[in-house]
């Protein structure tokens, strides 16, 4: 009998990539998405796939499913801080609400549940590198709060869960990640500066591009993601990659990597950017045996190429 999981999101960079995993592994999966921001383009390939079956709705809705579920895996939510600016009241009702339907799902089917919360709970971090016991410097009415704060939600919602329903459940603390299937216009710095590149138009550094970033390339997060859920630990644990980076760095990495002749600019930085982030991953070292292993260098390389068939 193979297993059933629930992936909420299923048609987003991060879902998309779970949902194949989780085939790949020997899963039936469901996948939710409205579309939002998520794509067909990125599970077209699984038409035909009889493990598969895809639902299209919105997750804030009641989710109704008529099989046993062993997994649900919560990954519905705009992520690009353009987009959550954009739609901040979907992304807190995704957050929010959404959760609280998916926590229904595995409460009612007896189900493990995990939630993909974000490195963004700890806000323009005053503690470096953020480990999870630190609590984080949000700005609950700034630009970035509809998201920051949902997920925080999502976090007390889940734990919530836990202790009155004792349902099982995971919550995974997602540091910047990229990799192919990220949207080339969705804002975020990878879609960002490899677009430009590849045009060979302005590389847009916002601020004097001293703030850093760890980027962690997306099979290596999927992993994680997936050891954190077979694993019997209930408390957050932060999955990402500690190479850490000026966005200054960054752009001209980029510029190597794509042979590009851009020059840098310089646009304003916007409100609540945090100033720096890297995660310390030594709970998922000693919890889950993980660690990244595609070097930066790499993960561009198959980036790059997928953005090459894009622009
Ligand atoms: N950034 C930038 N130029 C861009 C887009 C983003 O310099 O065209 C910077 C942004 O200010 C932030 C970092 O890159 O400091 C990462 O931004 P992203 O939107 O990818 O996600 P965040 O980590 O801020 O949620």
């Amino acid at each position: 009998m193979k297993q059933t999981s629930v992936v909420t999101g299923a048609a987003g960079f991060l879902g998309s990539h779970l949902t194949d995993l989780l085939l790949s592994r020997g899963h039936k999966v469901i996948g939710l998405d409205n579309f939002v921001t998520g794509s067909v383009d990125n599970i077209s390939h699984l038409g035909g796939n009889p493990d598969f079956k895809f639902i299209q709705q919105d997750v804030t809705e009641f989710i109704f499913l008529d099989c046993p579920v062993d997994y649900v895996w919560h990954f519905a939510s705009p992520a690009s801080p353009i987009d959550y600016l954009k739609i901040p009241i979907q992304t807190m009702k995704v957050g929010s609400l959404g959760t609280h339907k998916a926590l229904g799902v595995a409460k009612n089917k007896n189900a493990r549940f995990l939630v993909a919360s974000t490195s963004e709970i700890y806000g323009d971090p005053l503690v470096h590198p953020q480990t999870e016991e630190y609590w984080g410097n949000v700005s609950t009415i700034g630009p970035r709060g509809c998201y920051d704060e949902a997920k925080r939600f999502a976090e007390a919602l889940t734990m919530a869960y836990h202790r009155e329903h004792k349902v099982e459940t995971r919550i995974v603390r997602i540091f910047n990640t990229y990799g192919p299937r990220m949207r080339l216009n969705d804002g975020r710095v990878v879609p960002a500066f490899i677009s430009q590149a590849l045009k060979n138009k302005p590389i847009t550094v916002f601020g004097k591009g001293t703030q850093t970033r760890s980027f962690c390339y997306v099979s290596d997060l999927i992993e994680g993601i997936y050891r954190l859920m077979m694993s019997d630990y209930d408390l957050p644990v932060n999955i990402g990659n500690p190479v850490e980076m000026t966005m200054l760095q960054f752009a001209d990495e980029i510029i190597r990597a794509t042979k590009s002749k851009s020059k840098i600019v310089f646009k304003p930085l916007p409100q609540d950017d945090p100033k720096q982030r890297k995660p310390d991953i030594s709970k998922a070292k000693k919890i889950l045996k993980w660690e990244p292993k595609v070097v930066l260098a790499q993960g561009l390389t198959d980036t790059i190429a997928y953005f090459r068939t894009k622009v």
